[in-house]
């Protein structure tokens, strides 16, 4: 089998060579910016990047005018939480979220915290979701937003996202949700949800990175982070980055036509995967519910191991052990922590991702791999009698 084996398609995904395909040409060959209206330059890239925003809104159920193009979902996030706050300041300061989100929705919240927003932070269940009574009791008459994830990046739970939007909007607050993971895994209609908000990324669903859009419902006001030229709505100046977005509307079209398939089979790789590291080790727990989570996430706790260990000693196996954005910090996770695991559980963690180039005899391998160097690591150290000098341990040990 060959090695280096990719399981990190939390972290990012490999670009589908369709997409790569699809954005070639608008390198070196169809090149003019979108904005341009006086030559066909500018016609033919402004008719590609109308094609990629339709694609973009088809598989969210959205029309195409509420998409605007962004850099990706740090981006999305930071607009629709500063956006939405900047324009209802006159309705209220507060802004509803929870513990297990990404940092690019907990670090806004805290960054507008400090200039006098208040931000509600809500536990979750043991099994990472939130309920809508817990919602319902944490909004206030001054809550202005509510963002709740759809997928979370490290568990790939699901929140009940239809629930939670019908009754935010019931009492005429806008909800966002950072769809990062769940867009091109989960089906997904803003329309029959209720969302007002959605952040998308490509490089989660085997598109490029640098590029994601922002769903914004008609009528939904958003002030804009960065002004210039009144691009894409007003809501996002800059010239548009016309070879990514052509590669995210190709990326989109690919999952909406292959999603339903796809999920189905990648799951199967997942449960494989949970059962072959179960059937061959003892403790092995899974963090997060099994029933309301995307189709390729396993993240696990293995009793008695170090997750940061266990993966340097997986040399050719791509995977990890909390968000990559925040695993250089070496604290646990704070999503994990959020469920109710001990920071020694946490760091027992493992964190898979699989993806569309996944197959069963990669699952296989790595499933082999892992009971090894488990047992391995479990192994008790080696005792050494009371007498021994230093000078008897092997070369290694002294
Ligand atoms: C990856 C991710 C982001 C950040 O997306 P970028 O496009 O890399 O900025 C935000 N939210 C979630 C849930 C993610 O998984």
């Amino acid at each position: 089998m060959d090695l280096p084996i990719y399981m990190d398609g939390h972290a990012t995904t490999r670009v589908d060579p369709r997409v790569v395909e699809a954005m070639v040409p608008f390198f070196s060959q169809h090149y003019g910016n979108a904005a341009s209206r006086q030559h066909r330059f500018g016609w033919v890239a402004r008719d590609a990047v109308a094609d990629a925003r339709a694609a973009v809104a088809s598989l969210i159920g959205a029309k195409a005018s509420e998409v605007i193009f962004t850099s990706g979902a740090t981006e999305s996030n930071n607009l629709a939480v500063r956006g939405v706050v900047d324009a209802s300041r006159a309705r209220g300061n507060h802004i509803v979220t929870v513990q297990t989100e990404h940092r690019a929705i907990l670090d806004p919240c805290a960054s507008l915290e400090r200039q006098g927003m208040q931000v509600s932070y809500l536990p979750v269940r043991e099994d990472g979701i939130l309920t809508p009574a817990a919602l319902g009791a944490a909004i206030e008459p001054t809550t202005v937003l509510v963002t709740v994830m759809m997928a979370n990046n490290e568990t790939g739970v699901l929140h009940p996202i239809d629930a939670l939007a019908a009754l935010t909007r019931a009492r005429g607050i806008s909800f966002h949700t950072d769809a990062a993971q769940a867009a091109g895994w989960v089906p997904i209609d803003v329309e029959t949800s209720g969302i007002d908000l959605l952040s998308l990324t490509a490089h989660k669903c085997h598109g490029p990175k640098g590029v994601g859009g922002l769903f914004v419902r008609h009528g939904v006001a958003v002030t804009p982070l960065i002004e210039g030229g009144g691009h894409e709505s007003g809501l996002r100046s800059g010239t548009l980055n016309l070879p990514a977005i052509v590669g995210f509307g190709r990326a989109a079209s690919i999952c909406l036509n292959e999603m339903a398939g796809e999920s189905v089979r990648v799951g199967r790789l997942r449960d494989r995967l949970l059962s072959q590291l179960q059937n061959s080790l003892q403790g092995v727990t899974v963090n997060g519910s099994m029933k309301a989570r995307l189709p390729q996430n396993l993240n696990v706790s293995i009793d008695g191991v170090n997750g940061e260990q266990l993966l340097m000693g997986l040399g050719g196996v791509a995977v990890s052990s909390g968000a990559a954005c925040t695993s250089n910090t070496r604290k646990p996770s704070h999503v994990l922590q959020a469920l109710g695991l001990s920071d020694k559980q946490a760091r027992a963690s493992v964190r898979f991702g699989l993806g569309r180039f996944n197959s069963e005899a990669e699952v296989d391998q790595v499933a082999e791999m892992f009971q090894g160097l488990v047992e391995q690591l479990r192994a008790p150290a080696p005792v050494f009698e009371q007498e021994h000098s230093e000078n008897d341990l092997p070369p290694e040990w002294q």
